[in-house]
């Protein structure tokens, strides 16, 4: 990782990371990248990681409170 910039969901994309998304709960889940860059875009909706972050919510619990990594594809 280093000195690579994540702050948005097309820099994961870019960087070949899915987004390990983990939950206070202990929940570890993963999104693809890609496929999370196409909804926004289709959508509309912003790819600033801060606000992808507002909008995930745990699978498992419902939290709201989950915290966003890089992945290894
Ligand atoms: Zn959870």
């Amino acid at each position: 990782m280093g000195s690579k910039r994540l702050d948005s969901i097309s820099d994961f994309n870019r960087y070949g990371y899915d987004l390990r998304v983990t939950c206070r709960c202990g929940h570890v889940g993963r999104i693809d990248s890609k496929a999370l860059t196409a909804q926004c875009v289709a959508r509309g909706l912003s790819r600033q990681m801060h606000a992808i972050e507002r909008r995930l919510r745990c699978a498992k619990c419902g939290a709201r409170d989950v915290k966003c990594g890089p992945a290894e594809r």
